[in-house]
């Protein structure tokens, strides 16, 4: 009785012993915890459970935005944000390929174009128009009408500005097609992987929110261009880590929120505007939330194109 009432306890103890160390390995594999660390527990509790490194580090990469991209040795990633004034306009080229977000206002369709050539760039691989507005979308007839265009990103939200109508008569002209940006889709542009990090926001009253959004990773380093998206926007998602922030809709106080900003910590932020412009962009909130945050601020009203280049594992400026 005495020896089987022993060996009984016995049992039970294990099995306690067993449930606990099974709810240790549930609790380490929900907070993300080394996997080394759980296939042991696990195998001291006699569980059949093993966690596979690579899965627990995707679901982790899933979490925070695209993945890093394998770059080889001595492969650039060229990031222009053009000077084209109060307006956005940035260009970014690797080795085979290239990109553009934005051509400017009306009056800076030749500037982008020449740009572009400048670069002997002869074929758009993408081109995005991150929403209707004149400062976004005025150059983009001129650059369609100029180069060689791949896929073309617009919001599916319309309107019935001569800017816009233009845009569409040239799209037409070159048989494109537009294509519809959908949060979570990703393309590759050369080695650089590029995401769409929301769904436009389609609002006839306020055409800022239909703002394409998109990241690109090339390497260890990362890039994230909002276009004109407001803080709505902004409350969407939750932000992956950046370096490098071209600053939501010019520097103004209806993006870039302290929650916001503080997911993204950029080490570098662009803002790309106009000297003396009418809307008192960059707002000084702005500026002194990117400061308390310690990240660097170029802007191009005075610093005009500012160029950034990445090899992967760092990002400079050059000119
Ligand atoms: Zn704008």
């Amino acid at each position: 009785m005495g020896r089987r009432g022993k060996r009984s306890t016995k049992r039970q103890n294990r099995k306690i012993i067993g449930l606990i160390l099974a709810l240790v390995v549930i609790v380490l594999i929900a907070i993300g915890a080394n996997p080394n660390v759980i296939n042991t527990i696990s195998e001291i509790a006699g569980l059949n459970i093993t966690v596979n490194e690579k899965q627990t580090q995707n679901s982790t990469e899933n979490q925070i935005g695209n993945q890093n991209t394998q770059v080889p040795a001595g492969e650039n990633l060229v990031v222009d944000y053009i000077d084209v004034g109060q307006a956005d306009s940035i260009l970014i080229t690797t080795q085979d390929e290239a990109m553009l977000i934005d051509a400017g206002n009306n009056e800076d369709g030749e500037d982008v174009v020449e740009f572009i050539k400048s670069k002997g760039i002869t074929k758009l691989n993408y081109v995005i128009g991150t929403h209707p507005h004149e400062d976004h979308i005025g150059g983009m007839d001129d650059v369609i009408k100029n180069f060689d265009i791949g896929t073309i990103y617009m919001p599916t939200i319309t309107t019935n500005t001569k800017t816009y109508e233009d845009v569409i008569t040239e799209i037409e002209n070159k048989n494109l097609q537009i294509s519809e940006s959908k949060k979570g889709d990703t393309f590759l542009l050369g080695n650089a992987n590029c995401e769409f990090m929301t769904d436009s926001i389609l609002d006839k009253n306020n055409l800022n929110l239909s703002s394409i959004i998109t990241r690109i990773t090339f390497g260890n380093t990362s890039f994230l261009f909002m276009g004109d998206a407001e803080t709505e926007n902004e409350e969407t998602r939750a932000w992956p880590k950046t370096d490098v922030l071209k600053v939501g809709h010019h520097g103004s106080d209806t993006s870039s929120s302290e929650e916001f900003l503080k997911q993204i910590s950029p080490k570098i932020a662009v803002i790309s505007v106009g000297k003396d412009n009418d809307y008192g962009h960059p707002s000084d909130e702005t500026i002194k939330k990117l400061q308390n945050l310690g990240a660097t601020i170029y802007r191009t009203d005075e610093l005009g194109t500012i160029e950034l280049v990445s090899n992967g594992n760092n990002i400079t400026k050059k000119n």
